[in-house]
């Protein structure tokens, strides 16, 4: 029994901005928050102090971050700043958060779980509680997760030994540091142990594993595994059949060396799908934006993976307007994406990103054309994204249900492979037709796909 009961336990709120990489930094505190005998509140006003896990990466998320501080501030009083946000300085050399927040408690950088926790035993001490601290690490490799069940992002390193010049993480998060292969591995099978149906991989540069290690040999399953994505791959690949769980890669360049990962694919052993953030298609954009494998023939990269494995799907992300972008230069990236067929196309208008190299470039273009060209970029993008849609009506899709209301007889939600979480299309399932047939969260249904309509299909379980 726990001598601590569940109302004396001081309660922590806790806010987490950003992309999937601070979404893992959020899940390590509040796993180790929880394994030390907090808990957590749902308001602010409820809790005994705030953790704000910013993220500083465009200009709207900064003032997303510092106007979450300023109202845990208010409602609170009692805030601790963490994440990519809290590493930015101000131009006078003074941490930015301090400078606009004062009163905050204090402020680390990201990946820095324990001065998180250091500033929390400062300020809220630790409940003492035999029984937890005798259970070290309570919790499984797994620890706690903030995404569904049946999904989970797996962080493989951190940090990125690029300099591309419209980015700052490097400078905020440090050049790559890869995790021991045998500690990812463990924790993807905790993960699998736990429920997960889809695991995702992330990182800055996932291509880029194990560069940093030499590839050292590390062991999983008291068999060698060398640190490297193709290796990686493989051994989640045949650790994700035994729990008949998909596996997804997120953030690869077009290296060469995908190329092995692609078949791969073909075989089945990971998903047929690759978040490659191509940026643009012109080489001397790509070397202004000073971008990793700028030397690389990106088409016919894609043109080779798509002979290794037909039902590859692609995603990317682009930036058009970059500072000096002629017309013909930005001609060549849509001509890019007709010749591509990028599935699923992400694009921003180019923006200074305060602290980036990208700023003092020549060229800077006019806002109004910026905005004009990722308008006529999304245009081709769609028009491609729906035709390759269309191309799926009549197939028989294997669907992971995100959502399934009273065992889905009014329908549900689910994804295929094509599909990742939150940043792709959805699949609409119809309410099944059999009586028998049930739809559940986290478990697939194989549907037939009946109509592809704006990112989205509609179809039939069967
Ligand atoms: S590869 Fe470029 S954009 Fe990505 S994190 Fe590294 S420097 Fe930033």
């Amino acid at each position: 029994m726990s001598s601590i009961s569940a109302a004396s336990a001081p309660k922590i709120g806790f806010v987490s901005l950003g992309c999937p990489k601070a979404l893992t930094d959020s899940e390590l505190i509040l796993t180790q928050l929880s394994a030390e005998g907090y808990r957590t509140a749902k308001t602010f006003e409820g809790a005994d102090l705030v953790i704000v896990n910013t993220c500083g990466f465009i200009d709207d998320a900064v003032k997303e971050s510092l106007d979450t501080i300023g109202e845990a501030l208010a409602a609170n009083g009692k805030v601790i700043v963490t994440g990519c946000l809290g590493a930015r300085q101000a131009g006078d050399g003074e941490n930015l958060v301090q400078q606009i927040h004062p009163s905050v408690l204090a402020v680390t950088g990201p990946h820095a779980t324990q001065e998180v926790m250091d500033a929390v035993h400062a300020h809220l001490p630790k409940p003492h509680d035999p029984f937890l601290d005798l259970v070290p690490g309570g919790f499984g490799e797994a620890g706690l997760k903030l995404t569904p069940k049946h999904y989970a992002y797996l962080k493989i390193s951190e940090g990125c030994n690029h300099r591309c010049t419209f980015c700052i993480i490097p400078s905020m998060r440090g050049d790559l540091v890869s995790r021991p292969v045998g500690d990812v591995l463990r924790e993807a099978q905790a993960l699998f142990e736990g429920g997960v149906k889809e695991l995702l991989i992330i990182s800055q540069d996932t291509s880029a594993y194990g560069v940093d290690l030499k590839y050292r040999t590390g062991f999983w399953d008291g068999k060698p595994v060398k640190t490297r994505l193709l290796d990686l791959v493989q051994a989640l690949g045949d650790l994700a059949a035994q729990y008949k769980a998909w596996v997804r890669l997120h953030y690869v360049y077009p290296y060469p060396s995908v190329d092995a990962v692609v078949e791969l694919m073909a075989e089945g052993k990971v998903l047929p799908y690759l978040d490659v953030p191509f940026q643009h298609s012109h080489p001397d954009v790509l070397k202004r934006m000073k971008r990793p494998a700028d030397g690389e023939k990106n088409l016919e990269r894609i043109q080779r993976w798509r002979e290794l494995c037909p039902e590859l799907v692609l995603r990317s992300t682009f930036i058009a307007g970059f500072p000096g972008e002629t017309e013909q230069e930005f001609q060549h990236l849509l001509d890019f994406m007709e010749q591509a067929q990028i599935d699923r196309a992400g694009c921003f208008a180019y923006s200074d990103v305060q602290g980036a190299a990208a700023n003092a470039l020549p060229g800077m273009l006019p806002q109004e054309l910026r905005e004009e060209r990722r308008a006529r970029f999304m245009a081709v993008a769609e028009r491609i994204s729906s035709q390759r849609l269309q191309r799926r009506v009549g197939d028989v899709m294997q669907v992971l249900v995100d959502h399934a209301p009273a065992l889905g007889r009014k329908g549900g939600r689910g994804r295929s492979y094509a599909d990742a979480p939150e940043i792709d299309g959805i699949v609409h399932l119809l309410p099944p037709q059999k009586v028998s047939k049930t739809l559940k969260v986290g478990e697939f249904t194989k549907a037939k796909i009946v109509q592809a309509q704006g990112h989205d299909l509609i179809a039939q379980p069967i």
